[in-house]
């Protein structure tokens, strides 16, 4: 049954390069397959949803994303166990990237919400959680 599942998600980046290493490496750690693959676009596949990055025209770049502003906060996506999202967190840690409310993890949300927030190199905010 995929009746009302997302079908894909399509978001532009500012810089490709980047943005495809960071979420190539993350949506791969969940179980993402390179989908496909062109000069301005990159995307990831997992069942019958895929994700894919674009890269923004110089023209549209004037005004960075925010993610405070109108449209979208952020992603959430499900983790395998508690100690994935431990794991991830390692990860992410050892590779540089920002961890958000770190004062509160994993339970920045509410005790019953295990979860990983960090952000993406636009700074589009990544949400990890436990089942
Ligand atoms: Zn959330």
């Amino acid at each position: 049954m995929t009746k009302g599942l997302l079908h894909h998600i399509e978001i532009y980046v500012s810089d490709l390069k980047r943005s495809a290493e960071f979420w190539g490496w993350f949506l791969e750690e969940l179980g993402y397959n390179a989908f496909q693959k062109w000069d301005g676009g990159r995307s990831w596949r997992l069942g019958d949803t895929y994700i894919v990055f674009v890269q923004a025209e110089e023209k549209f770049r004037d005004v960075p994303y925010h993610r405070c502003r109108v449209g979208l906060n952020h992603l959430a996506f499900h983790a395998d166990s508690r100690q994935h999202v431990d794991e991830m967190t390692e990860t992410l840690n050892n590779k540089g990237i920002n961890i958000l409310y770190k004062d509160k993890h994993p339970f920045a949300e509410s005790k019953d919400h295990y979860a990983l927030y960090f952000e993406d190199p636009d700074r589009i905010k990544v949400e990890l959680v436990a089942p």
